[in-house]
């Protein structure tokens, strides 16, 4: 039987870190000093300070040639185009733990395993294609029962 799990359902890996939730996100060093979230695609510009890519990108740009940007917490002037990937706090970034996206549940673990388990997650969101109600995932049998809309068939 086709249960339509995959209708209309789209997830994305790449949720910006501002709509996760940390397991630890008060007491970690990877804030964002812009957005104050944890970073996502953490880069590091010549005077040594993180921001997430998103932010560096939305600073004023002065049109100097070449054109510069002014650090936000030293104010150094720094050209476009010579941040870098900061790949050490990335990779220390993907092993906090966070939380699945998934309300009511309360699955925690590294990004990735995260990221799995939330395509198996049981609560998933599921707008039945009947009825449109929201339910979720674990709940879909349960709902098929009860749900005025579903069609049965009768014999
Ligand atoms: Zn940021
Ligand atoms: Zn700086
Ligand atoms: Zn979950
Ligand atoms: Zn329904």
């Amino acid at each position: 039987m086709d249960l339509g799990v995959n209708a209309g359902q789209e997830l994305d890996d790449e949720l910006p870190n501002s709509q996760r939730e940390f397991t630890d996100h008060k007491n970690n060093q990877f804030t964002c000093p812009i957005c104050l979230f944890v970073m996502t695609d953490a880069q590091v510009i010549p005077c040594g300070h993180e921001f997430c890519k998103k932010c560096l990108t939305d600073l004023t740009v002065y049109p100097q040639s070449p054109p510069q940007f002014a650090c936000p917490l030293c104010r150094k002037m720094t050209e476009i185009g010579t941040t870098q990937h900061a790949y050490g706090s990335q990779c220390k970034i993907d092993l906090l733990h966070i939380i699945c996206r998934n309300a009511g549940c309360t699955q925690k673990g590294p990004r990735s395993t995260i990221i799995k388990h939330e395509m198996l997650c049981a609560f998933l969101p599921f707008h039945c294609s009947y009825c449109s109600s929201l339910s979720t995932v674990g709940d879909l049998h349960d709902h098929y029962a009860t749900c005025s809309e579903f069609p049965r068939l009768c014999f």
